[in-house]
């Protein structure tokens, strides 16, 4: 395979510069939390792709998945019928609070097709007046231009203004900020259970419970995009179901195929029906490949209690920070659920703690200055937990 240096020139030449200086290294292959790389070194993955390598690298069952349907065929119109797809949709409703489902191909493109749905909803009903909705401040959505818009961040919305209009902002956690900007415009609430890209910050049930209680007084949907928190990642299924409220519609995307690209817009009746012939589609949404892939992966997270390992791990992991945090007063805070951790620093070493841990051989992510995040495929095992934990306190004994 080419050189590192090689691979780093072809991409500062000829790819857009979305992405600056990367972390200079390029993997090869992997297996499990294991990834190697073109110098031969093999890594420790406590990230796996921003929560979507959720069975670690090169698992059989995605592997097979991938391979057998090829080999079949890969893509056929949504004209036809498709197996794989009615089979993944069976799922996905059999084990959620959702009636239907629709598939895009990212999150983002799942939370366009929520949107939509939510709007059309609305209009199909005689209120075509009602199509703003609420979202929450530090949100992450997607950077589709709806997506962008429906996001609390500025350093997202900022390059692309003038923004898709009609997504209002509420602080998280604030019921009362929130009353007060429902409206007779208003359409549904969209906010993530556990918002993933701003540091990992949970809703409180207090909070969940009281929105799903203004959404439904008020006549107005209730939307969670799960496309990160949700599969598995919290120690529960999906997110929702630690707060004891059903949202509407929910979104799915990121572990859902494992790394093969799929996203998924499920909903209650009431809702999905609004969509009727030629208001929605995709060209490659909910293919066979794809959906073939998101069965053997949805099937394998349910069949092996991948959700149940994931609060235990999660646990374990609360539990053996409590030892480490009291070392370093550097840590202020170890937040999260499950497998969805943030651990909150006093000072801004989130980075240079990153680059060491990379130095070690750890892959894990960062928010910010201050903030380290930790998202390990759903299979990790205590041990690999150990290991990390070890070479955290390594790493932070050093700074
Ligand atoms: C990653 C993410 C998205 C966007 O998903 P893409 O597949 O990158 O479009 C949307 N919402 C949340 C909560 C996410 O974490």
């Amino acid at each position: 395979c080419m050189k590192l240096s090689e691979i780093i020139q072809k991409d500062q030449q000829y790819y857009m510069n979305t992405f600056g200086n990367r972390i200079p290294v390029c993997f090869t292959h992997g297996k499990g939390l294991s990834l190697w790389d073109t110098e031969g070194n093999e890594y420790q993955d406590f990230f796996a792709g921003i929560a979507v390598s959720a069975l670690g690298h090169s698992h059989p069952a995605v592997v097979n998945a991938i391979c057998e349907q090829a080999q079949k065929f890969i893509h056929c119109s949504s004209l036809y019928y498709i197996e794989q797809q009615a089979m993944l949709a069976e799922l996905l409703v059999q084990n959620s609070c959702a009636d239907r489902v629709f598939f895009a191909n990212s999150g983002a493109e799942a939370n366009e097709g929520a949107i939509k749905l939510a709007r059309l909803y609305f209009k199909k009903k005689g209120f075509p007046e009602k199509f703003e909705i609420i979202t929450l401040e530090k949100s992450f959505h997607g950077r589709t231009l709806a997506t962008i818009a429906a996001t609390g961040q500025d350093k997202y919305q900022k390059p692309y203004s003038p923004l898709t209009p009609k997504f209002l902002k509420v602080p998280i956690n604030n019921l009362e900020a929130l009353e007060k900007t429902i409206n007779g415009n208003t359409c549904a609430v969209m906010l993530e259970p556990i918002q993933g890209e701003s540091g990992v910050n949970p809703t409180s049930v207090e909070y969940m419970k009281g929105v799903r209680e203004l959404c439904s007084k008020n006549g107005i949907l209730l939307i969670f995009d799960e496309v990160q928190c949700g599969l598995g990642r919290t120690g529960k299924l999906f997110g929702y179901q630690h707060y004891g409220v059903e949202p509407d519609i929910f979104t799915l995307a990121k572990a859902l195929a494992g790394g093969f690209p799929i996203g998924a817009l499920c909903a209650k009746e009431f809702v999905a029906a609004a969509f009727e012939p030629g208001d929605h589609g995709s060209t490659f949404g909910g293919n066979p490949l794809a959906c073939n892939t998101g069965y053997a992966v949805l099937s394998t997270i349910i069949n092996e209690r991948l959700s149940e390992n994931a609060a235990a791990m999660g646990e374990y992991f609360f539990d053996r920070m409590t030892v480490v945090t009291k070392k370093y007063p550097v840590i202020q805070e170890v937040r999260g659920k499950g497998l969805m951790i943030g651990i909150q620093f006093n000072q801004p070493i989130a980075k240079e703690l990153n680059k060491k841990l990379f130095e070690k051989k750890y892959l894990l992510g960062t928010v910010g200055d201050n903030i380290l995040r930790v998202l390990p495929p759903l299979i990790v095992t205590k041990k690999d937990m150990d290991g990390f934990i070890s070479v955290l306190d390594e790493a932070l004994s050093e700074m």
